[in-house]
């Protein structure tokens, strides 16, 4: 058993798990139903959290989740951490203040 991901987005978390069972790999979600409890526990450990199985799929597992997200990670709007201005998630830099482009930030 290993966690690959984990994600604060139950849907998402779900989307992931059904690509991962799409590609005959056996995983699970913790947490899916927790979202209540945010506030009450520390907030990454109420977030979902997808395991693999079998430990020698995590390799492929984390290929099918890297290829699903690329995308994502390349059109959503990200926030300049700089500025706080909002900018086009094609962008790598903020077109206010120059600031470079976080790993996630989204967070
Ligand atoms: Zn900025």
């Amino acid at each position: 058993m290993k966690k690959i991901y984990v994600s604060a987005d139950p849907v998402q978390c779900g989307w992931l798990e059904s690509l991962l069972q799409a590609s005959n790999i056996e995983c699970l979600v913790r947490n899916r139903f927790l979202g209540g409890a945010i506030g009450e526990l520390p907030i990454n450990e109420a977030w979902p959290e997808i395991w693999v199985v079998n430990d020698n799929d995590e390799a492929r597992a984390e290929s099918v989740i890297a290829d699903a997200l690329a995308p994502l990670l390349v059109t959503e709007d990200w926030r300049c951490a700089g500025c706080q201005e909002w900018v086009e998630g094609q962008f790598g830099s903020c077109w206010q203040c120059g600031h470079v482009r976080e790993s996630n930030p989204a967070a």
